[in-house]
């Protein structure tokens, strides 16, 4: 798929055209055209150090969606992206090497253009990692709280003065 109807999928799903779309957009389309493809189940694994607009390119595009949990976010808002392909093992780190994307006299709209015509090499750097992916997701049973009786997933829940409790109901006890 040619990047412009790439970024038309993404822009239905995201909502808007930015250059942050267009950056995961051109990070998507490298994936999909170095022996990574869409991921129904967890085949892919995507773990990414920023929570920005790019991110929505790669759970339309890619299949790495929070819902399922093969998208990772550690939040040490660091432009670095790394995917795991658990069918070939194969892992591959892209590190954003220019947070302006080019000139910063252009408008949001030039920009976008811009970013989608660039090689993926001029935006990332592209490193080849050893195989060595997150686990799983992981399935765990929900137990009520014994304060709000809200379901809460087991491994979760924290043991207080007797009780089993949801995270927001052990703070407010605590004080
Ligand atoms: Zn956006
Ligand atoms: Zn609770």
């Amino acid at each position: 798929m040619e990047a412009k109807d790439l970024m038309e999928k993404a822009v239905k799903f995201h909502g808007h055209i930015c250059p942050g779309l267009a950056i995961g957009v051109l990070a998507a389309k490298y994936m999909l055209e170095n022996g990574f493809k869409y991921s129904p189940n967890e085949e892919v694994v995507a773990v990414i150090e920023n929570d920005n607009c790019s991110v929505d390119a790669l759970q339309v595009l890619l299949g790495t969606t929070y819902g399922k949990g093969n998208l990772i976010h550690q939040d040490y808002g660091k432009l670095n992206y790394y995917f795991y392909n658990r069918e070939t093992e194969k892992a591959v780190k892209l590190a954003i090497k220019n947070k302006d994307f080019g000139d910063k006299k252009l408008s949001k709209m030039e920009r976008v253009q811009k970013i989608l015509k660039s090689k993926p090499k001029d935006i990332f750097n592209i490193y080849e990692l050893d195989f060595n992916p997150p686990g799983l997701a992981e399935i765990e049973e929900s137990i009520p709280c014994d304060i709000c009786g809200e379901l809460t997933m087991n491994n979760r829940l924290m043991f207080y003065e007797n009780s089993t409790m949801c995270i927001p109901c052990y703070r407010a006890h605590r004080k």
